[in-house]
């Protein structure tokens, strides 16, 4: 029997990019490039890991360079491919240039299972990666830039920066090699949250705009509706959780590999999360139903469903079934190009990947600014600011002749300080990009969705960027 034909991730995301470009005034050769991608290398190396050689293959795809550096996280996964890399480092292209974050696109990865090693293992491993790329200039605060992607975190990445530091010790803004430090080890306050962060802001920017949310088939405001969330990692973790405690949306399942909890009540998300540390699964989790066959939830009833773990999670399979009428995309690619036309055709609403998913990358932005700056964002001017609110307080307060409540007091007469600063910056720019996306697809009949929206406003830049400057 013959086996229907499925689109690969990196098909997927060309075949959106087609739609888009077809609909734009860009020479066909510069849509091809801008598609394709600038270089990819793949490197292979050996480790020596209780006593024996292993040798280990990963990849790093600079998609493009249009502005420096190429910025994109770094992945390990059993199951990694090239092809992957490559387009995940086109949607870090596409995200950028949406956010109007001043990179280009880049992507890396390595195809092992971290579960499989100790620390010290991975810190042998992770150290060797880096040192591959870095002399082939793949990692560097100028050109090359990556950050957490799955299966890493700010651990990897003190290790890598360090490595990178011991090669190029003259090298003055070394710590910008790599985003998503810890903040002690010259990372930002709220870049552990941001992607989910990013999501919420971008979830609560829709919800300000009542035509949006009628014609995704819903009403009102965020409070109250019935999310999904796929994925309780990093990203799905934290969306989880301000939806719930911050916007008092109900937060009705968590999918997770091995199983989903379900409460139509609404989870209490951080209890959920606690357990899950604890135990690294969910099943057993004593408030909720739990289900095994966690994927058949993704076509259960909601309002909101938020796939937040790998790509090509919505298939032709369950497109059909899926009862969400708005799907906000925190993974990468969790839709296939056949599941779009089928979502959009039934009329579901999706707020795309490339704008959805952009927080991370726009706190890593400011991550690397703060490198190059070599000092933490407000440290100039808090105190002033302070000061600054005291002088109006008291200069209100001569005015009228009585003070000023307490609770007025606090709000005028604090500073931002980084954590401030960081979510103040994410918000806007999530709220920017949203009305820029959605003024692309209201004002262009030809445009049927704001993913072919986000696909066109970012092609639009990128492709005037390369035709400022010229190729
Ligand atoms: N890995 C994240 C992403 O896919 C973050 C990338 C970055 O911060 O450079 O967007």
């Amino acid at each position: 029997m013959a086996v229907a034909q499925r689109t690969s991730f990196l098909e997927s995301v060309n075949l959106m990019f087609d739609r888009a470009a077809a609909l734009l005034d860009v020479p066909p050769g510069l849509a091809e490039f801008i598609k394709r991608g600038n270089s990819v290398i793949q490197v292979r190396f050996p480790v020596k890991i209780r006593g024996e050689y292993r040798v280990l293959t990963g990849w790093r795809a600079t998609h493009s360079e249009h502005r420096l550096p190429a910025k994109g996280g770094i992945r390990y996964s059993p199951h990694l491919t090239q092809a992957d890399v490559e387009a995940m480092a086109a949607l870090m292209t596409y995200k950028c240039a949406i956010v109007d974050v001043p990179f280009g696109g880049s992507k890396g990865g390595l195809r092992i299972d971290p579960k499989e090693y100790t620390e010290e293992e991975l810190e042998v491993i992770t150290r060797r990666f880096a040192r591959e790329l870095a002399v082939k200039g793949y990692i560097s605060p100028a050109l090359n830039v990556p950050a957490p992607d799955l299966g890493t975190g700010p651990r990897e990445m003190v290790w890598i920066a360090d490595t990178y530091r011991t090669l190029f010790p003259d090298d003055l803004n070394a710590i910008a090699c790599v985003t998503g430090k810890p903040v002690t080890q010259g990372g930002i306050r709220g870049r552990e949250e941001a992607t989910g962060r990013g999501v919420e802001y971008a979830i609560r920017e829709f919800f300000r705009h009542p035509e949006d949310v009628e014609r995704a088939g819903l009403s009102g405001g965020l409070e109250g509706k019935r999310v999904i969330v796929q994925g309780f990692g990093k990203v799905g973790y934290h969306v989880a959780k301000f939806l719930d405690e911050e916007d008092d949306a109900k937060v009705i399942a968590i999918i997770e590999r091995d199983g989903a909890v379900v409460d139509e009540r609404g989870l209490k998300v951080e209890h959920v999360a606690q357990y899950f540390r604890e135990h690294g699964t969910l099943r057993g989790y004593p408030d909720a139903l739990f289900v095994e066959d966690g994927r058949t939830l993704l076509e259960e009833e909601c309002d909101i469903l938020i796939p937040a773990a790998v790509e090509g999670q919505i298939t032709l399979e369950n497109a059909p079934h899926i009862k969400a009428r708005l799907i906000v995309e925190a993974a990468n690619g969790p839709t296939t190009y056949e599941a779009d036309n089928i979502l959009r055709e039934r009329g579901i609403t999706i707020i795309p990947d490339v704008y959805a998913n952009a927080g991370g990358v726009t706190v890593s932005y400011f991550e690397w600014i703060k490198n190059l700056s070599h000092m933490r964002f407000g440290r100039l001017q808090r105190r002033l600011e302070e000061m600054r609110g005291e002088q109006v307080i008291k200069a209100i307060e001569a005015a009228v002749g009585r003070p000023i409540p307490d609770h007025l007091k606090a709000g005028l007469t604090r500073g931002a300080d980084e954590l401030d600063l960081v979510r103040s910056g994410l918000d806007d720019t999530m709220r920017q990009a949203y009305n820029e996306i959605r003024e692309v697809y209201l004002s262009r009949r030809d445009v049927p969705d704001l993913r072919t929206a986000a696909y066109v406003l970012a092609i639009d830049k990128i492709a005037r960027s390369y035709r400022e400057t010229g190729v």
